[in-house]
């Protein structure tokens, strides 16, 4: 059997033995073809399964449920989209609030599906702590955001500002500058939700074809080696893995975020440190850091990781000591105590990105695809979203989901911007990240000439601007 367990800490620790589900065989004839048992293509078969019994859906796997990056994350579950200000930049006021308050209900529907369904999944609704902790200029980029979250109508109720007092009643950092404190974020243990929630489908009805990749799909089939499926509603729920189905890569591109655990440490550690309660944490340098204190008291912690050539997917995520050592080095900024704590698990997986930097939920019923992604690195709740919109879509209900501007209705595979030819992408992510490793570099040096630190940022941020 291969080795699934290895794949994250999650997946380890999980009570469950891993055995590979049956693969495809035979031949199928379904309502709905579902290709990836990842959060997606779960919470889609979920959703559509609660409304209309009666359909027929299948879902193929190349691997496991949970192969993909909804067993590796960080366990925010947030209920936030990437890229949503931008997204929600040209509604009217009101329709605006209905779409943040829409978000920002993710965790909490999470939360009735896994009551209703008995998922235990370690949900803990802390909020999120985003934190300025490295170097003083974070305040002022925090404080910049916050200005632009509540000039969006948004109101303290949603976002808050912790000075350094407060921030420390809730986590306690070498070099607290303040933060943002967001109440809807909940932190959970990933892999026990994707594994739950295919239990769950399966248990309404929903055959889960495992170790079957999809090696051709168009409107009305998917084939694999062994079999066809015929269907009337195709679903491509592979995000990162979106080069395995051509011609989706050119619209979604693997890029890697990478995540090292330690051991558990011991209550006292824990009472120096704080995080009593769930809360998920990162610090605010472009260095895109995510922690929580998992149930059984270790410190996860990840950083965003890299991009292959031509968007090639990476398969080997054994962390080089290098990788160990810049998310070690990021932690010990923080929390200096762990400077030399055992790390037991590293590891790391892919994940979508969409051109546009936000996701993009489309539904056609010319050609019955149906497809939701693009997440980024906030997919954990995204991806709950994202089931109930194309459940909604392909049953044709007009719900407030169907109307809000990440989904694109009777909308072909056209309507997403394509990626830039290599070797442009390579070259405009190096470049982007080149800047991004200067700048930190830069600011986390605290004898730097102020003129250097503010070129820094400026050169970051003018890099920045060429991602949107
Ligand atoms: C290291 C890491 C940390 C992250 N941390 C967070 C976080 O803390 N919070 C957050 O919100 N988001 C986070 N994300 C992003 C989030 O995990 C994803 O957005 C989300 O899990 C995507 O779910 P999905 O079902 O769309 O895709 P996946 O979970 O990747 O599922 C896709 C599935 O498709 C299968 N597949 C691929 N190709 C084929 C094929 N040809 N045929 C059949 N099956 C195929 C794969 O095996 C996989 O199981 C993180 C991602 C990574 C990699």
């Amino acid at each position: 059997m291969p080795a699934w367990r290895n794949i994250s800490l999650w997946m380890d620790q999980l009570d469950d033995p891993l055995m590979a589900r049956p693969s495809l065989e035979h031949d199928l004839d379904v309502d709905v073809a579902i290709i990836g048992a990842g959060y997606t293509g779960l919470w889609t078969a979920y959703y559509l399964k609660r409304q209309a019994p009666e359909l027929k859906i299948a879902i193929i796997e190349a691997q496991t449920a949970g192969f993909g990056a909804s067993g590796r994350n960080g366990g925010w579950l947030m209920g936030n989209l990437l890229g949503e200000d931008r997204l929600l930049a040209g509604l009217a006021l009101e329709q605006r609030r209905a779409s943040f308050d829409l978000l920002h209900g993710i965790p909490d529907e999470v939360a009735q599906v896994l009551a209703r369904e008995g998922i235990d999944c370690d949900y803990r609704k802390g909020g999120a702590l985003y934190c300025a902790a490295r170097y003083p200029e974070q305040e002022g980029s925090l404080r910049a955001y916050l200005d632009t979250l509540y000039a969006q109508g948004l109101t303290e109720a949603d976002y808050r500002w912790l000075s350094p007092q407060q921030l420390a009643g809730q986590i306690r950092i070498a070099k607290p500058y303040g933060g943002i404190h967001a109440p809807h974020v909940a932190t959970i243990n990933p892999a026990k939700l994707v594994r739950g929630l295919a239990r769950v489908v399966e248990n309404m009805g929903v055959p889960i074809y495992e170790s079957s990749p999809v090696t051709h799909w168009q409107s009305g089939t998917v084939r694999t080696a062994k079999a066809s499926v015929r269907a009337a509603w195709v679903v491509p729920a592979v995000e990162g893995y979106a080069n395995t189905l051509p011609p989706l890569g050119r619209y979604q591109l693997p890029v890697q975020s990478l995540i090292v655990a330690t051991e558990p440490l011991p209550a006292s550690t824990w009472d120096e440190i704080g995080l009593s309660h769930g809360q998920a944490f990162g610090e605010s340098s472009r260095q895109v850091t995510y922690g929580q204190r998992s149930a059984d008291n270790r410190l996860v912690f990840g950083a965003r990781g890299g991009y292959q050539f031509a968007g090639k997917l990476r398969h080997n995520f054994d962390l080089t000591d290098s990788e160990v050592a810049l998310r070690r080095y990021l932690f010990g900024e923080l929390f200096p105590q762990l400077k030399k704590v055992r790390i037991t698990h590293s590891w790391g997986g892919n994940l979508g990105m969409s051109r546009r930097f936000r996701p993009h939920m489309l539904c056609d019923h010319r050609t019955g695809i149906a497809l939701a992604g693009g997440y980024g690195g906030e997919g954990v709740g995204a991806t709950n979203l994202g089931g109930r919109t194309l459940a909604d879509l392909i049953l044709g209900r007009d719900t407030p989901l169907i109307h809000q501007p990440w989904v694109l209705r009777e909308r072909g595979l056209d309507a997403l911007k394509a990626w830039e030819p290599e070797p442009c992408r390579w070259l405009g992510y190096n470049a982007i990240i080149r800047s991004f490793v200067h700048e930190d570099q830069v600011l986390a040096n605290p004898n730097t000439a102020p003129w250097r630190r503010k070129l820094a940022i400026g050169i970051a941020g003018f890099m920045e601007g060429f991602m949107h």
